[in-house]
């Protein structure tokens, strides 16, 4: 794989934070922002990185030189300033393989730009652009999507949740571009707002974390946000697959809710509401902790009474916005949350039944069970986990529990813990624990 990153931004709306670097080189946990996309790069196997610079470009060069890890870096210097889309016409000159990736130096996105890199060629598209969905689209302006195509933009003024561009693109290398552009232009504003509607560009949608630096508050954010994404030293290559090297292929912890991540109720009662929804100790720490490693956090929850008619899908929704707020505010997220509504007998989904996996599956493509773990509290999160071949942790709740199913729920269990909390810090002690190589 060959990237090209636009890497020769000013940060203007950064001034001051930025003292002789350019944006790209913003410090972020101690470590450039240039240096996460390209440990994100090695990880998808790129081999070789286009540096787009100019704006402070010995800054970059300095500190990078020829190589990252595997990858080798090679540089397009702009003499004059050539705009977005003018750095990346300049740069796919130097590219040798037919379609190569593009990045904004000044955005993250959590993807897996091998798979975009695979989906652009089979859709046999001369653009390809990701697309992530915001709660809020105002600030960047949403893209007006059809089944897998981008139609277009749409107005700046609306609010609400949408799909915005998130910066990264594939293009053929002899793309053909209008020749009214010139030499420097701007790509989203002179190439792709005007020519969206016809080039109708590969949607490729991406649910993960997406993160634009471009603001000192999102600078802030990413402080935290990111930490888990930096590489101890650039020689070292891929932070994200090596940053907690112990916890090995491990990309995704499936969590039970009732009993793993809140109170449970006594058999046969329901959480019906956000009222009644109480968090247990360390759960936000244990869960932040995962996500700033890098761990997909997916929550697979059964919830029978919705069929009884207790609650509706509705109020577990309200729930679990709620429990994101709360998390939010402890820089935790879950990044999914799925439900089954039905009773026994009813679905494919009811835990222990694989449904709630597939659609995981369905949303986050790069999901198996070799790099997955289930934690739950019940004999049915045991089966759902080692049914499918994951790695399956029970948490016992409180000593002694003599609950049905328990005793066989203990012999499924790969490992057990008392709480969430002590499943995770065991599995970030190394050497610890036969599930830290699932
Ligand atoms: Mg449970």
């Amino acid at each position: 794989m060959e990237a090209i990153i636009l890497a020769g931004g000013h940060g203007t709306r950064l001034a001051g934070r930025l003292v002789g670097v350019p944006k790209a080189m913003a410090p972020v946990a101690g470590k450039p922002f240039l240096e996460i996309l390209l440990c994100q790069l090695e990880r998808c196997r790129c081999t070789r990185a286009l540096l787009a610079v100019g704006y402070l470009h010995r800054v970059i060069k300095d500190y990078f030189g020829g190589s990252f890890g595997g990858m080798k870096l090679e540089y397009a210097v702009e003499e004059t300033l050539l705009g977005t889309g003018g750095a990346i016409h300049s740069a796919l000159a130097l590219a040798r393989e037919n379609a190569v990736l593009v990045l904004n130096g000044d955005t993250f996105l959590d993807a897996d730009y091998a798979e975009m890199l695979r989906f652009h060629s089979e859709e046999r598209a001369t653009l390809t652009m990701a697309i992530t969905h915001q709660a809020d689209v105002a600030r960047y302006g949403g893209v007006l999507v059809s089944g897998r195509r981008i139609l277009g933009f749409e107005e700046k003024c609306r609010s609400g949740p949408g799909w915005i561009n998130a910066g990264a693109y594939v293009l053929q290398r002899d793309f053909s571009w209008p020749s009214a552009l010139g030499e420097r232009f701007s790509f989203e504003k002179d190439f792709l707002m005007r020519e969206i509607g016809h080039l109708a560009p590969a949607a490729y949608e991406v649910k993960r974390f997406f993160l634009d630096i471009g603001i000192p508050e999102d600078l802030d954010r990413a402080q935290t946000e990111l930490s888990g994404f930096v590489s101890a030293s650039p020689d070292d290559g891929c932070a994200a697959s090596r940053r907690d090297s112990h916890l090995g292929k491990l990309r995704t912890i499936f969590l039970d809710r009732d009993g793993v991540v809140n109170k449970k109720m006594p058999e046969g009662q329901y959480v019906r509401s956000w009222g009644e929804f109480h968090l247990l100790p360390g759960v936000p720490e244990a869960i932040a902790r995962l996500n700033q490693s890098g761990l997909r956090v997916v929550v697979v929850s059964n919830q029978r009474g919705i069929a009884r008619n207790l609650y509706t899908a509705s109020d577990v929704e309200t729930i679990h916005s709620e429990l994101q707020n709360l998390l939010a505010s402890h820089g935790a997220r879950v990044d999914a949350f799925y439900i089954c509504p039905h009773d026994d007998g009813e679905c494919n989904c009811r835990k222990p039944l694989p449904g709630m996996f597939e659609q995981a599956v369905a949303e986050f493509r790069d999901i198996s069970p070799t790099t997955s773990a289930m934690i739950g509290d019940s004999l049915s999160d045991m089966e759902f986990g080692a049914r499918l071949g994951m790695k399956t942790i029970l948490i016992e709740r409180s000593p002694g529990r003599q609950d049905p199913g328990i005793e066989e729920a203990r012999a499924l269990a790969d490992q057990r813990y008392c709480s969430l909390t002590d499943a995770v810090n065991a599995l970030f002690k190394p050497g610890r624990g036969s599930w830290s190589n699932p």
